[in-house]
């Protein structure tokens, strides 16, 4: 399964020297107790992180020479030079280069909304191409809800994003700051886990399943009815694989930042509460959304007049989405009791198993989607958009601990029916439960989505990738699939790839720019060399020739 790369002699040279591979994770500083200092008013977050905090710690720098690193930092696309610290080598074989970028103002995460939220979706769309991965630094206190809020902004996510933070500031003597940005650094420096998550305490939770538990504890985060996605132990870390959500859509990642926070509210229900309470909060002026949090499986009071069920009914009638949520750690909202059953009658949305963060976010981000109305909304929030909800509960197959040689061989099977380019085989394959192959390597560090973009067949690669295989990995030559593809001359297979957000590593363009002298064809359609094509021409120019495929029916 080895793919045959055309070296020309100025690469040969490079790739004589012993060479460990780097991946290249950003670090956005938002503020929180991680970076915090005291001050005569409190703790107070302070500037110069890196310098402070990271470049003096040997884990968090290798000591070698600190290189610049390119980093967009504001709407107009200005470009600063970043100096990036570099991690030792870990067990995998890899070192982490990162550069922290500080936001203006840093936060107390109390006192943050709906904009921050969209700066740093901005901060990570505009630097998504130039690093592998992304960790973003955030207090603790609403973390959870910044995380549910940018599952839903981050649209068809292709790259890591992990969220952290700590307990204790880390220049304080005991803290937990260190461990936790290392652990995080690492994961999203190996692992290619395209989804917003939340790493503490050793643990990777899913962002939109997370919630705050503990005020003061180092295990200040769970996932109640989520199993963590990733958990690191003495040895390595142990990634959950069959749970990873990845994009299936032949889209590129954007944002959507105008989350409609100001028209949705939160209420807990309560022993003795009156119907009027509930109606004077829905009919606070604009009010488009309400997160209702009832008792066990979705039960609120019936009282002796249905009053409380007539103001929710009213309230719908008015077009207001109302969710219904549980107050509960676990478990999921069901229509078992006659108290739940009515809420649904009179309209009110099940929430199932969504946390509050999730559901008041998920509102919002809904709410304000262009052609929103109260019906797709209320349909939406029953369905799995991001996993942070369980639709239906199915068995999920986990893998004994020997399976690796079924694991080995099931890859091998698939590589050659790629190779041979039998779809019929490589559907059947990943139908048996074995998904988890899509982002699997062999030994030359090859997923599927390599072969495929090196294999005669294009309907194997856009089925992989509607499958949801990954464009942004890279085998142990440090290649995506794109770089593989256009050096193999398929322009076509360039083209798909390029739909689906594929972009070529900042570690490939120097190799690229050398091999698109020869042949600026296929590169230009790449996105490099003189005859460059640009992504918004590539989803145009790449609508027109699908279809043009579609008609000849030969898409399939
Ligand atoms: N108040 C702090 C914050 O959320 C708490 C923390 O970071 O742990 O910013």
């Amino acid at each position: 399964m080895t793919i045959m790369e055309d070296i020309i002699p100025e690469m040969a040279e490079q790739q004589s020297e012993p060479h460990i591979p780097e991946s290249r994770v950003l670090i956005i500083m938002t503020g929180g107790t991680i970076c915090m200092r005291p001050s005569p008013s409190g703790f107070i977050p302070a500037r110069g992180f890196q310098e402070q905090c990271l470049a003096r710690v040997p884990t968090f720098n290798d000591g070698s020479r600190s290189t610049m690193m390119d980093v967009v930092v504001d709407n107009t696309g200005q470009i600063k030079g970043h100096p990036s610290l570099r991690t030792p080598q870990t067990v995998y074989g890899r070192r982490v280069r990162y550069t922290v970028f500080e936001f203006e103002e840093l936060l107390d995460s109390s006192s943050i909304d709906a904009k921050g939220w969209a700066e740093i979706a901005k901060t990570v769309e505009r630097n998504y191409t130039l690093f592998d991965a992304f960790v973003i630094l955030h207090g603790t206190d609403s973390l959870a809800y910044t995380c549910s809020a940018l599952s839903f902004m981050l649209q068809n996510l292709g790259k890591t994003v992990i969220l952290t933070g700590s307990q204790a500031p880390m220049l304080e003597l005991q803290n937990d700051a260190g461990d936790n940005l290392l652990g995080s650094l690492v994961v999203a420096g190996h692992f290619m886990i395209p989804e917003v998550c939340l790493y503490f305490n050793n643990k990777l939770f899913r962002g939109n399943r997370s919630c705050k538990v503990a005020a003061s504890d180092f295990a200040a985060f769970n996932s109640p009815n989520c199993v963590p996605l990733a958990v690191t132990t003495s040895m390595r870390t142990n990634v959950n694989w069959d749970l990873i959500n990845r994009p299936t859509n032949i889209q590129h990642f954007s944002i959507q930042t105008n989350l409609d926070t100001t028209h949705v509210a939160c209420l807990r229900i309560f022993p003795g509460i009156k119907p009027e309470m509930i109606d004077a909060v829905l009919k606070l002026d604009g009010l488009r959304g309400l997160v209702l949090e009832t008792f066990g499986a979705g039960n609120a009071p019936h009282g002796q007049d249905n009053a409380l069920i007539n103001v929710l009914a009213d309230a719908i009638k008015r077009g207001i989405v109302i969710v219904n949520v549980t107050q509960c750690l676990t478990g999921s909202v069901s229509p078992v009791y006659a108290t739940g059953m009515s809420l649904s009658r009179a309209g009110v949305v099940a929430g199932l198993d969504l946390t509050t963060e999730a559901a008041l976010t998920k509102l919002a981000y809904l709410l304000a989607l262009p052609n929103a109305t109260p019906e797709s909304v209320a349909r939406d929030m029953s369905r799995s958009l991001r996993g942070e909800l369980t639709e239906v509960s199915q068995p999920v197959f986990q893998h004994p601990d020997g399976a690796l040689t079924e694991r080995v061989q099931a890859l091998t099977v698939l590589g050659y029916a790629i190779a041979q380019g039998d779809l019929q085989r490589v559907e059947e394959i990943l139908k048996l439960e074995h998904h988890y192959l899509l982002n699997d390597a062999d030994y030359s560090g090859n997923t599927p989505v390599h072969l495929a973009a090196t294999s005669p067949s294009l309907p194997i690669l856009r089925f992989l990738l509607m499958q949801g295989g990954s464009v942004h990995m890279r085998n142990s030559n440090g290649r995506t699939p794109l770089f593989l593809a256009a050096n193999a001359g398929l322009s076509e297979h360039v083209m798909l790839l390029r739909q689906s957000g594929a972009h070529l590593h900042s570690d490939e363009r120097a190799a690229a720019q050398l091999l698109a002298r020869r042949r600026p064809g296929v590169w230009g359609l790449a996105g490099i060399g003189p005859r460059e094509i640009s992504d918004r021409e590539m989803e145009e120019a790449g609508e027109e020739r699908l279809a043009e495929r579609m008609m000849a029916g030969s898409a399939p």
